[in-house]
């Protein structure tokens, strides 16, 4: 029977105690693609639920001007099929979302996956039905109950978009929507009054994107970013060539860096040069493309005090550099915190923007938004009047899309309650009290802190193997013991000791302003923190051991 043949004749057989499939995957973006491939190369009965029409993830939905990669385009790519690396051609070193978007199609039609996914499918709840062990789950546009032996969350870390919560923002009678929402059909903004509010990676990205087509617009900052030259530039076929032939040196580089990218830390050590010597390696890293200006530099940015201010004061000066008008340039400027312990944004003309004369920065953390208006947007100072109001206001992060599933587990416990105070999981992959759960790219794995793809392939690898085992066994239920949660949870928490990112309110410690209970104060233990070699030797390490910290029956 085709694999087609099987969804349709256990769709139909799926009543009862027997499970319709052996495993749901959630989620149709980079893992869910890649995460179906190897469940169908196995001959398991699967099947992808994704909530959007599309597949692609993040590439299907973010479609805002200037949304791109900041991950050079050929270390994103998928490693695991030789012909696709030599079929594939990135045209730029950092491809932009409908190229991107593309791609994973391109791969989803040659390796046939389609056939596996259904879209609007929104997972209202699941319920582990113990006395069966299978999940139930209901999908939020049908009646339907879905029921699987496993579920494989592939759910990614910035999929539930957040907007503020201002006053009077329905009564706007200008065009709105949060970057994530960006109109799939063409807007024309020629002309327009347009309001951008954020200044995170997606809020540079846009603002540098439409400045200089946009009739006048309006930045609306609360805190400002450090962002660097992502130095963007297209890829020759010589070039691609090229890069066809190192591949396999290619990711090699990046399975051996902590951050999973071609740029490896300088390892001569901050104290050991002369502040001379540090400014002249910074000036031949600012503007070398990508991470490299934080990821190639000095490993005691990331953890001592003073490097990293020295560091920040350095790129505080390329920032009044570039911003002409000195007062503009110091509202850039972040106070209340360092450089690379928030995500760094990579931009294209960003601060240059500010040169022009119908772009006004607003600093709303000294003129605060009282309510958005039906003409625009009223500050303590004065209404500006827009025609388009853009909310670059970032994402319920890593665990907000496990919070917007009803999920109950073993003994009617609820998984939004068990994180409440933040998550506790065993490798980032699965939950006490959560049995034939397992998570790819979950919270307080390696993925948020690594470039994407490089870990989320680990990461399937590692989850289709531990099935395979479970498989050939016949467990029907597997689950992390509560001990080695602990275990896990407690050497997460412990790396962010170290690190000066424990510090910041960014994504990473859980900060979010629109997320009640999740505004600044309580740090939430979001991210492995040790790097992509040390996370997968752990997971080597638990595979050698037979998969301890898991019970299997
Ligand atoms: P973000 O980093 O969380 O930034 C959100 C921005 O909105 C911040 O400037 C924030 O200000 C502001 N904001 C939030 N709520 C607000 C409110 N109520 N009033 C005023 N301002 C408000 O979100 P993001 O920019 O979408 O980026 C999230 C992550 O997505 C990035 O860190 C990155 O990992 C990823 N990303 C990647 C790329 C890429 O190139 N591949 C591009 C874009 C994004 P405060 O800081 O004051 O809270």
């Amino acid at each position: 029977m085709t694999n087609q043949a099987v969804l349709e004749a256990t769709d139909k057989a799926g009543a009862g105690d027997t499970p319709q499939f052996e495993v749901v995957v959630l989620g149709s973006g980079v893992s869910g693609i890649y995460q179906i491939k190897r469940l169908a190369d196995l001959g398991v009965n699967a099947v992808v639920l994704s909530a959007d029409a599309g597949l692609g993830g993040t590439w299907f939905n973010n479609r805002y001007p200037g949304a791109r990669f900041d991950s050079e385009s050929y270390t994103y790519g998928y490693s695991f099929s030789k012909e696709l690396l030599d079929e594939w051609h990135w045209k730029e070193r950092f491809s932009s979302q409908p190229e991107n978007l593309k791609y994973l199609e391109f791969v989803a039609d040659k390796f046939d996956l389609r056939k596996y996914m259904r879209f609007n499918h929104t997972i209202e709840s699941m319920t582990f039905d113990e006395a069966h062990n299978l999940w139930r789950l209901r999908v939020k546009e049908s009646d339907d109950e879905i029921t699987a032996r496993v579920v494989i969350t592939c759910l990614g870390l910035l999929s539930v978009p957040t907007k503020p919560r201002y006053q009077g923002m329905d009564t706007f009678t200008g065009q709105s929507f949060h970057t994530f929402d960006w109109p799939h059909e063409p807007i024309d903004l020629a002309g327009k009054r347009v309001g951008v509010i954020g200044t995170g990676a997606t809020a540079i990205q846009v603002i540098a994107d439409i400045a200089s087509k946009v009739g006048h617009l309006t930045v609306f900052q609360r805190r400002p970013n450090w962002a660097a030259p992502l130095s963007n530039g297209p890829i020759s076929d010589e070039e691609m060539a090229d890069i066809r032939r190192r591949y396999d040196e290619i990711f090699e580089t990046c399975a051996r860096t902590p951050g999973g990218f071609e740029h490896e830390p300088d390892r001569r050590g901050f104290y050991t040069l002369s502040k001379e010597e540090r400014i002249k390696f910074w000036d031949s890293l600012y503007g070398q493309p990508g991470f490299a200006v934080w990821l190639r530099n000095f490993s005691e940015i990331f953890v001592d005090e003073e490097a990293n201010a020295e560091f920040s004061e350095y790129i505080a000066n390329r920032i009044r550099e570039r911003v002409k008008d000195p007062k503009v340039a110091e509202k850039l400027v972040p106070r209340d915190h360092g450089f690379g312990v928030q995500r760094v944004p990579m931009e294209t003309r960003y601060y240059e923007v500010y040169n022009q004369d119908n772009v006004e920065l607003v600093d709303i953390s000294e003129t605060p938004i009282e309510e958005i208006v039906p003409a625009g947007i009223r500050t303590s100072e004065k209404t500006i009047e827009l025609d388009v109001i853009v909310y670059a206001t970032g994402f319920d992060a890593i665990t907000g899309a496990f919070d917007h599933i009803d999920i109950t587990g073993t003994g009617g416990q609820k998984l939004r309650d068990k994180w409440y105070d933040g998550p506790s999981t065993y490798l980032g992959a699965f939950v006490h009290g959560f049995p034939n759960l397992v998570m790819v790219a979950g919270p307080q794995s390696a993925s948020a802190s690594v470039n994407f793809p490089r870990s989320i392939e680990t990461a399937v690898n590692f989850v289709t193997d531990f099935y395979a085992h479970v498989r050939e066994r016949g467990y029907q239920r597997f689950e992390a013991t509560a001990e080695a949660e602990e275990r896990w949870t407690a050497h997460v928490q412990k790396m962010y000791g170290s690190m000066l990112m424990r510090k910041a309110k960014s994504w990473f410690t859980g900060y979010n302003s629109n997320v009640e209970g999740h505004e600044a104060g309580k740090v939430r233990y979001f991210v492995y923190n040790g790097g992509q070699p040390k996370f997968n030797e752990r997971l080597a390490k638990v595979v050698e051991n037979n998969y301890d910290g898991i019970t299997c029956s």
